[in-house]
């Protein structure tokens, strides 16, 4: 089926109006950054400051609008409130706590530019880690990977793009607030030698996050370009976890150069592995595979190797998709107290056997992103 012009797009649109005004939101200037990727459209709905979250049905109404037009598979409209000029406001849900982090904190109105996907200038590749849902080891696997990958000698950042339940800071074991240099950007933190930014850092633990998806997207934009990241290799996006809109925008907001998705062996059984991988196909983000976490359990007192969880379906999973199998790291006390004490496995026993499970990762993922940037694999030396 041909691709869905802009035309009939704005012509479905022009017939939903703005109730506040009584005009459509084509003639009133509302709608920007049109973008048609085949079956997919993606656009900004712009409302006044005063408005902001009440134009959210109004939204919704331009995105039903679109979804019913024929050859249209996926719409992803964006409500942006225009701030009145000069201002940044603050999208938190919480009171103001007045912190020096607060003047950086996301702003709701920015400039659209959903879909465009600019690349962010000094960072060569940025990647996803992403899961069906929470608690499988995500975060643990974004941080070990991120520290697999600097041990393989590349510079690597990390962003904890999980708004709603940031986990960097007490993974890295870090606390305080980022700096500026300048009063406008913010100098990322460094854990274990890895440059990283937090939602954590700018927020008090105890802040209610209820910002609704465009809030989500723009702290993403900011944590993104309004950091001095300097010159990275790679930077490591620990996405939040699930395969909702605001997974599904951020990852079609950021350049994303590949995903990795992180499994338990129970959850590939329920198909939550899958339904990442399709929310990446959806946005054409190349998913470079999936990692088997708690993969199976090591005994802490005599090592021995329990299959409790079916280990393997990860494998046979990735096979059946078309994805590759980037591999599995073992359910085990070492992983969460290390993890949960701030002092990540990768770095804080890089001789053990774990560590060398991540780097083994970290090197296919490596490979993966060397591909996608077209450099050649040199010949692998193998000394036995
Ligand atoms: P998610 O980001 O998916 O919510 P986390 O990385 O926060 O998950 O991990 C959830 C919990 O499981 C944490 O307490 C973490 O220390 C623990 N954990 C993660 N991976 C492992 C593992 N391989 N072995 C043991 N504990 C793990």
């Amino acid at each position: 089926m041909a691709e869905v012009s802009a035309e009939t797009i704005r012509s479905a649109l022009s017939r939903v109006t703005d109730p506040r005004t009584g005009q459509d939101v084509i003639s009133a200037g509302m709608i920007s950054g049109l973008v048609v990727k085949g079956s997919n459209v993606g656009f900004v709905v712009e409302v006044p400051a005063a408005v902001g979250q009440q134009g959210e049905p109004l939204r919704r109404a331009c995105e039903e609008a679109v979804a019913r037009l024929p050859g249209v598979t996926s719409v992803s409209a964006i409500l942006t409130a225009e701030a009145p000029a000069g201002s940044r406001q603050a999208p938190r849900g919480g009171h103001d706590h007045g912190h020096a982090g607060h003047q950086h904190a996301p702003r709701p109105a920015g400039q659209p530019t959903v879909g465009q996907k600019p690349g962010v200038p000094g960072i060569a590749s940025i990647i996803a880690v992403a899961s069906g849902k929470g608690g499988v080891g995500k975060s643990t696997t974004a941080v070990n990977l991120a520290l697999g990958l600097k041990a393989l000698g590349l510079k690597v950042g990390l962003l904890d793009a999980d708004i709603y339940g940031p986990s960097v800071p007490r993974l890295l074991g870090l606390s305080g607030r980022p700096e500026t240099t300048d009063g406008k950007k913010l100098k990322p933190m460094v854990g274990w030698g890895l440059p990283c930014m937090s939602m954590g850092f700018l927020v008090p633990e105890d802040t209610p996050m209820i910002w609704r998806g465009p809030m989500v997207v723009s702290a993403l934009d900011q944590m993104l370009r309004e950091v001095e990241w300097g010159t990275l290799d790679v930077l490591v996006v620990d996405l939040p976890p699930g395969t909702g809109d605001a997974q599904l925008t951020m990852a079609q907001r950021v350049p994303l150069a590949g995903a990795v998705i992180v499994s338990t062996p129970q959850d590939i059984a329920l198909l939550d592995a899958r339904k990442g991988l399709n929310m990446f196909r959806k946005v054409d983000v190349p998913v470079f595979g999936i990692v088997e976490n708690m993969s199976y359990f090591c005994c802490p007192n005599c090592g021995h190797r329990s299959e409790i969880f079916a280990h393997g379906g990860a494998r046979r999973t990735a096979e059946e998709l078309g994805c590759d199998f980037l591999g599995e790291v073992p359910l085990d006390i070492a992983i969460r107290e290390t993890s949960d004490g701030g002092a990540p496995i990768v770095a804080s026993q890089p001789d053990g056997a774990h560590a060398q499970a991540y780097r083994a990762i970290a090197e296919a993922v490596r490979a993966k992103i060397d591909a996608g940037r077209g450099v050649r694999q040199g010949p692998r030396i193998v000394i036995d």
